[in-house]
């Protein structure tokens, strides 16, 4: 039940005195989020808001989707967990169905709890296969917060260690203002990564074992390459033999409308030999996993299991959330409903700290820039509160923290998106 103001701060100040001070809350006054329905959540105090960050994109059909809820319950009331030690129907179909979407051939998929732990397999497995713990990874990425995953994630601010158990090179492939290839057209821009990733691999001795790459970054404020660079990237991998690992925990499940993953923008040399994925296969459930070429998955000797990997409970709910965004199209909703959005968003490129919008389908990133053109975290900050104030969340981004993310869940209507970016455009007008 709602609880009010005093409540509210009797529990911020319990959280701070038993959680850790690095476990970030986004808002200054922390928001405490009780219940959820379609792309509407609700807090203790009994605010409603639009929900346009979806938990961090965990949220892929909507809050509180009937089909989802009722397998899960379902499923709660048979048995909450049996092992992968035993044979499990919802992990068997959840897995055919994920293995067909993959576009790779011969794919096997194995189930995780997290994305890190996904990214941490499919470096386990890389690093195996190709017996080598020489790595690429791009700049400006986040991969997750184990120690394998963290050591291929550039960004510092996200990487709050830099001890490593596998050596990292990292290479440009991402757009972002201020680096040295930003200004380049796309062609120029691809080739200059492509000389990049040629360079650094040419000062490297013996084996690399795979690049790991967001088609486009997430946590790094939605910044992308040009459409086929890792295509081109693909035709220098293979001479070397280097694995291609596309962590798709963003990008995956049509969230970017044009595609069903964020790799098919490079798909004239795709697939990639590993597709990780988390996030909104679960809606919100810990569910994840990694899907690669058979050859390179029994790479492994000897058992290991996830023992949380794929249970029944997580299984069940991905697959009818899956399902329910198969059947309603979310992929050509996302494609629609986020070009209606980004229309709405242009008259916000008026205002002057309003640097680049950028992304596509519904994976949308606003940067703000103070006047002299450097980063305005503190324009992002202030707009983040100012449009919860107004009922919209958002999240934030970008190496520098100067970039509003906008992922709301897929089934986002075209009304839904209006009133959206109206209220982030007065948010935007009241902070910048
Ligand atoms: N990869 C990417 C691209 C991500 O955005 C994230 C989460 N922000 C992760 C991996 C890690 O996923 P998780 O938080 O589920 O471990």
């Amino acid at each position: 039940s709602d609880h009010g103001k005093g409540e509210h701060a009797s529990l911020a100040r319990r959280r701070a005195a038993v959680l850790p001070s690095w476990l970030d809350t986004l808002y200054s006054e922390p928001i405490d989020i009780v219940s959820g329905s379609g792309r509407h959540v609700r807090d203790a105090e009994g605010n409603n808001y639009l929900d346009f960050f979806g938990g961090i994109l965990t949220t892929m059909t909507g809050h509180a989707v009937p089909e989802v809820t009722e397998a899960v319950a379902a499923q709660a009331g048979r048995i909450l967990h049996s092992s992968t030690l035993y044979l499990n129907r919802p992990m068997v179909e959840l897995a055919e169905r994920i293995a067909e979407l993959s576009g790779i051939e011969d794919p096997r998929v194995f189930f995780t709890t997290s994305g890190t732990e996904a990214n941490d397999t499919a470096l386990l497995l890389a690093t195996a296969h190709r017996c080598s713990n020489q790595i690429l990874a791009l700049r400006n990425s986040y991969h997750g917060r184990s120690f394998s995953s963290l050591s291929v994630t550039g960004n510092r601010a996200w990487s709050p260690s830099s001890l490593s158990p596998v050596q990292t090179s990292y290479v440009h492939g991402s757009r972002r203002r201020g680096t040295p290839f930003a200004g380049l057209d796309d062609a120029e821009f691809t080739a200059a990564c492509v000389n990049d990733l040629e360079d650094v691999l040419a000062q490297l001795h013996g084996n690399v074992a795979c690049l790991i790459a967001e088609p486009i970054q997430g946590v790094g404020g939605f910044t992308a390459p040009p459409d086929g660079m890792f295509a081109r990237f693909r035709e220098v991998l293979d001479r070397h033999g280097i694995l291609w690992i596309s962590d798709e925990v963003q990008t995956g499940w049509g969230r970017t409308g044009e595609h069903f993953w964020g790799w098919q923008a490079h798909a004239d040399n795709g697939p990639p030999d590993m597709i990780t994925f988390a996030k909104g296969v679960g809606n919100g459930l810990p569910i994840a996993g990694v899907v690669a070429r058979a050859e390179v998955m029994e790479s492994l000797e000897g058992n290991s299991i996830s023992t949380f990997g794929g249970s029944p409970l997580t299984a069940a709910g991905a697959l009818a959330n899956l399902e329910h965004h198969l059947r309603n199209d979310l992929r050509g909703n996302a494609r629609e409903v986020g070009a209606v959005l980004r229309a709405e968003l242009s008259e916000a490129e008026a205002l002057p700290a309003v640097g680049e919008i950028r992304g596509r389908g519904l994976m949308l990133g606003v940067e703000l820039l103070r006047s002299d053109g450097s980063p305005a975290p503190e324009l992002a900050a202030e707009t983040t509160e100012q449009a919860r104030a107004r009922g919209l969340l958002i999240g934030k981004g970008g190496l520098e923290g100067n970039v509003l993310r906008i992922a709301p869940p897929l089934s986002l209507t075209e009304q839904e998106a209006r009133q959206g970016a109206r209220v982030l455009l007065e948010a935007l007008r009241v902070s910048c």
